[in-house]
């Protein structure tokens, strides 16, 4: 095919162009699992075979493929109020697991777990794709028991392609599965429920993390050579990355000896906070054993309240001082995002551009 027949096909030949060729790919997932012809090997996706179909599902599908925001955001949220810089969202808290036992073995204060917990008790999903595995050797998870959410508590910084598994979470007959994962999984969530043919309507939740950042596969030859392979918790507290070792000690490095490892798809990438999940859940960056968290849809809304009134988390107003440090943060990596030449799939208004690239505020 050639170039401009490319483009013209939302297919794998338009995948591989635009997206693999240019290393954009997030490893979400998305894109395998309905098709026999994108494998993932290991956290990178590769299209192996030529495909000359023409409306072919993958590009669709794709975070990094063309994404017209305006459209997303009405699908999720109709006429909600539209944040630029935070996204739809109608409350901000600090929040945490009410269970000691939860928190313990969670990343901060354990509200992902908790919800993906409550939420499956509550039969508001009857299954959910998670990561799991220890921080060196992460790895996409469908999950059905209470047993199985729990053990995918923690954070991995590297790129797990969770999304790899919803086809076999429909060919197990779940019909309401829910979803944790990173921003560019969550916009991948949200047009995969526009595509029958391959059944995501059945995502029936979607809990996104924060993520300014993922690290590359590189990362697993970085630990070998630092003898910090068998380590079984990572932590990035502000300029510090701390690995637990099996034997409960820690070693702690600058931040800057892993930033070569940041992917670069995430330079690219415009949405730190998972605008389009139910409910968006990150660090506090204050205080270890507690979240950010925000809510968004009025699923997410219903959720969160029915989880605080059955005591399984604990919610705080979020502190108003903090709100412009949130703000900042976001505004600067969405300006960044959009300088960049690199970054012709986010389609926003121009006025929305604009309000970054040219405005100053927040
Ligand atoms: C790559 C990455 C970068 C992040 N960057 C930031 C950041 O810059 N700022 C910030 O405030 N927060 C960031 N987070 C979110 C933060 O680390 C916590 O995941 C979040 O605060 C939830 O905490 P928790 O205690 O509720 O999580 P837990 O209750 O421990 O649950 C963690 C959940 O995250 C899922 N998960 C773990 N790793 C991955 C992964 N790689 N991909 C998809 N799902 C995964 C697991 O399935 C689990 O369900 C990042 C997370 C990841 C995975
Ligand atoms: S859908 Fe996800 S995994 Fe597939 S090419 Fe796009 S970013 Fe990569
Ligand atoms: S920074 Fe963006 S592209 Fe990278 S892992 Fe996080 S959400 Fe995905």
């Amino acid at each position: 095919m050639d170039n401009s027949t490319i483009m013209q096909c939302d297919g794998a030949a338009r995948l591989q162009k635009e997206v693999l060729d240019r290393g954009l790919c997030t490893v979400c997932g998305a894109c395998v699992g309905y098709c026999p012809y994108i494998k993932t090997f290991g956290e990178q996706v590769a299209v192996i075979h030529d495909c000359k179909i023409c409306d072919g599902v993958c590009y669709r599908l794709c975070p990094r493929g063309f994404t017209d925001y305006e459209g997303l955001r009405q699908s999720v949220f109709g006429s909600m109020d539209f944040d630029p810089v935070l996204g739809t969202h109608t409350a901000l808290y600090y929040a945490r697991a009410k269970s000691e036992k939860i928190r313990a073995q969670a990343q901060y204060g354990g509200i992902v777990t908790a919800l993906s917990l409550f939420a499956l008790q509550q039969g508001l999903i009857d299954s959910s794709l998670m990561a799991g595995g220890g921080p060196t050797d992460a790895q996409p998870f469908l999950c059905s028991t209470s047993k199985d959410i729990f053990e995918m508590a923690g954070s991995k910084f590297t790129a797990v392609p969770t999304l790899s598994l919803f086809q076999e979470a429909v060919k197990n007959g779940f019909q309401r599965v829910g979803v944790v994962g990173r921003p560019c999984q969550v916009t991948a969530c949200r047009k995969m429920q526009q595509v029958e043919e391959i059944n995501g309507q059945r995502i029936a939740l979607v809990i996104g993390l924060f993520c300014f950042w993922s690290l590359s596969a590189e990362f697993h030859s970085f630990v070998k050579e630092r003898g910090l392979a068998n380590c079984t918790h990572m932590g990035i507290p502000k300029d510090n990355v701390n690995f637990r070792q099996e034997n409960g000690s820690q070693i702690t490095m600058p931040l800057e000896e892993i930033r070569h490892l940041i992917k670069e798809t995430c330079k690219a990438c415009y949405d730190p906070l998972s605008e389009l999940a139910d409910v968006s859940v990150g660090s506090t960056e204050q205080y270890p054993g507690w979240n950010t968290l925000v809510v968004r849809t009025n699923k997410g809304k219903q959720l969160v309240a029915d989880a605080s009134t059955a005591g399984i988390i604990e919610l705080q107003s979020y502190p108003l001082d903090r709100l412009p440090v949130l703000r900042q943060a976001v505004f600067q990596k969405k300006k960044r995002v959009l300088e960049r030449p690199d970054t012709a799939y986010i389609g926003v208004p121009t006025g929305e551009r604009n309000s970054f690239v040219k405005g100053g505020e927040v």
